[in-house]
């Protein structure tokens, strides 16, 4: 072929684990729904800046410190990170990785996540709780989009390679990473039932 591939954007999406990721979830949803009725400020800062959902993100964003279940879960997402950073070539002899932050996205019926990136990290990624059938994926954009200037639109059945956005489902029990560049949004949700998910981004030094 005479074309190749370069400077490619990578996304990982895999299962936390191998086994019992309905029992895990259930717990989960449960610690979730207790965090959104404990956090009166995290409920406070959603009115305003989530409307209609509920995160945790201004209030309660190092919730691997609060709890042993979201200790053990930093403990899993840990090695899925090395494993991402390890295919993505990264130089991390004798660096240490590190989550920074973790925290809850509780989403009901309209609520939504407009397009953001993850700054101060170098992956971030989310791991869903609860996804109730029809509910929002996970939309990433070509992070070379504003870079297109005069070019002309995509066929619309261009390969997928090609396509200027790709939405991964939100799926209970897969984690999905990203390098924290890389703009995202989550559409509004339109299913009747909560969509959860927990957040988390990592540093390294
Ligand atoms: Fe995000």
């Amino acid at each position: 072929m005479p074309i190749r591939t370069w400077f490619p954007t990578q996304i990982y999406c895999e299962p936390l684990q191998k086994t019992g990721l309905s029992r895990l979830n259930a717990e989960f949803a449960a610690e979730c729904r207790q965090l959104r009725d404990f956090d009166r400020a995290g409920r406070r800062w959603s009115e305003k800046n989530y409307p209609g959902g509920y995160t945790s993100y201004a209030s309660m964003n190092e919730l691997h410190r609060f709890s042993s279940a979201f200790a053990a879960l930093e403990k899993k997402l840990t090695r899925h990170v090395r494993t991402f950073a390890r295919a993505l070539e990264l130089d991390l002899r004798g660096r240490t990785i590190r989550l920074t932050d973790l925290w809850v996205n509780i989403m009901p019926p309209t609520a939504a996540h407009s397009l953001h990136l993850h700054p101060l990290s170098f992956i971030s990624g989310t791991y869903y709780v609860v996804t109730p059938p029809g509910c929002s994926g996970l939309k990433f954009e070509d992070p070379r989009l504003d870079r297109f200037m005069a070019a002309p639109p995509r066929l619309p059945d261009a390969r997928r390679e090609n396509q200027i956005h790709v939405t991964y489902p939100a799926e209970a029990g897969n984690v999905i990473l990203f390098e924290s560049w890389l703009r995202h949004e989550v559409a509004a949700n339109r299913v009747d039932e909560e969509r959860i998910s927990i957040s988390f981004n990592f540093n390294w030094s």
